[in-house]
């Protein structure tokens, strides 16, 4: 196994690595041992479909190709078993995916699609949920906790609080700052919630390998340390370059997520902004300091930052945090992204300045530019399909993208409608000015426009 290059950026190397060994997570540290995998591809070799990627989207594409469509598929993984975003997140399933709001849904779809992809998000919500109380990963059921972290940013809770529940039937509730206290902890950044009953906490790498032990126990092959170098359509048939044999493949799944090279496949080149996302873990808190932060529950909470944080007081009472502030894997060990998450602590929790981190990684989150994800067939005349650009919230709908690409996959989706919804019906978009013009040739400012907006984030979050 090589060793973990932490300064990996999918914008510069081609690949994520071969046969790389995991980032120091906490997750990696305490998920036991992996499920044993097939190793690095043997030689050259035939395939009817291959799935590139063994992220929670991979692995459960090819858990329901076996499942519902009796397809042993081949998993390309180039490094290990759930290696990228899938061994690295905060483990918040929300019943959500990508950046964009139920309210920003009817603004650019209109209500209509807006109340069909609330149906089809919650639908892979519950499916996740199933998953989850299937398989060994420390489920935390009990919602996700909104945070307003300035007292103006309440008036935009109680208006998507609204939303949720006159449009799309839910039950919110809006949280005082008492109310906080009393039933989760002592959050000195918090202004009022927004609590959604919908959210499970995980285990991400139990649940992983949890789904890989299914997947494997129907026929599923996983090839570890196999990066697909590049991928041509030859003949109708799907050559993937790997640096111990062609794979042939009469179809294909790419399941990259933000680790997406932009060599992997034509399809995918230019299409997702890869964004990093820093988190760390702090010793177990001693019974003192529970009560000193009045930690009441398991239940994950986010804030409303636009680079916002993401926390929970994990089940060993550890507490975990992250959040967005590096640009270029280059500089992601830069120490001042480290101290932006401990600064978050002394601001949320005062008693917890200074704490002792045990584990602190990072991970490259696929943002699509238009901020939703896509799973789809991109080109006609090839036999390729991808499942990506979540933005940060996928753990709950990679899941169940993976359900509807293995659909896809198998022929399953002519006559179903619920592929006329946009996630589905159209490809991931190029980079866009103002949200009006996109094109590729915006490509390679996107960084400078991403440090331009964290700039202005910060001050919006913090300042204005
Ligand atoms: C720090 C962090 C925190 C997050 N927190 C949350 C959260 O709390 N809640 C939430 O909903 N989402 C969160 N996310 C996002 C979430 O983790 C992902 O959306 C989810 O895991 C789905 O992952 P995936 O399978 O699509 O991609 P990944 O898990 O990234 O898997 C992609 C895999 O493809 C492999 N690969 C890439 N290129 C090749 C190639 N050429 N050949 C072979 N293999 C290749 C990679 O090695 C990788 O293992 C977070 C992400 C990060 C990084």
């Amino acid at each position: 196994m090589q060793v973990y290059n932490p300064f990996h950026d999918p914008l510069v190397d081609s690949i994520p690595g071969t046969n790389q060994d995991y980032s120091p997570t906490y997750w990696v540290a305490s998920a036991g041992l992996p499920p044993q995998t097939n190793g690095p591809v043997p030689g050259d070799m035939d395939a009817d479909v291959v799935i590139v990627g063994s992220g929670a989207t991979g692995i459960s594409t090819a858990l329901y190709l076996a499942q519902e469509y009796g397809i042993q598929a081949v998993i390309l993984e180039a490094n290990q078993t759930a290696w990228g975003c899938s061994s690295r997140n905060g483990g918040q399933g929300q019943n959500a995916s990508g950046r964009l709001s139920r309210s920003q849904w009817i603004e650019r779809w209109g209500l209509d699609t807006a109340k069909r992809l609330d149906r089809e998000i919650r639908t892979g919500f519950d499916n996740f949920a199933q998953l989850t109380s299937e398989i060994d990963c420390e489920a935390t059921p009990g919602g996700h906790l909104y945070v307003a972290h300035r007292p103006d940013k309440l008036a935009y809770l109680e208006n998507e609080a609204h939303v949720k529940r006159s449009i799309f039937g839910y039950k919110p509730q809006i949280l005082s700052v008492a109310e906080i206290k009393e039933r989760y902890c002592d959050d000195r950044d918090a202004h009022g919630a927004l609590l959604e009953e919908e959210g499970i906490g995980i285990h991400p790498l139990k649940f992983n390998f949890g789904m890989l032990k299914k997947a494997q126990a129907l026929g599923v092959k996983i090839y570890t340390g196999s990066p697909v170098l590049e991928s041509k359509s030859i003949n109708g048939i799907e050559h993937l370059y790997t640096p111990t044999g062609v794979v042939k493949a009469k179809r294909v799944a790419f399941c990259t997520g933000g680790y997406t090279g932009q060599n992997v496949n034509p399809s995918l080149k230019n299409k997702i902004l890869p964004v990093l996302s820093n988190s760390l873990v702090t010793r177990p808190l001693t019974a003192a300091e529970i009560s000193a932060t009045q930690f009441r529950s398991h239940v994950f909470l986010t804030d409303t930052r636009k680079l916002r944080f993401y926390y929970r007081l994990l089940k060993d009472n550890r507490l975990q945090i992250g959040s967005r502030s590096s640009i270029h894997g280059s500089d992601a060990g830069n120490p001042k992204h480290y101290q932006l998450l401990l600064d978050g602590i002394a601001r949320k929790f005062p008693p917890l300045a200074g704490i002792q981190v045990d584990y602190s990684w990072w991970g490259w989150v696929d943002v699509s530019h238009d901020m939703m994800p896509r799973i789809t067939k991109p080109n006609p005349n090839t036999n390729v399909w991808y499942a990506v650009g979540y933005g940060g919230n996928g753990v709950s709908f990679s899941t169940w993208a993976g359900k509807r690409l293995a659909q896809r996959v198998a022929g399953k989706d002519q006559n179903d409608p619920v592929f006329n919804l946009p996630i589905y019906s159209s490809e991931l978009e190029y980079p866009n000015i103002f949200g009006k013009i996109r094109s590729e040739l915006f490509a390679p400012f996107r960084r400078f426009g991403q440090s331009f907006l964290y700039r202005w984030y910060w001050l919006k979050d913090e300042v204005i």
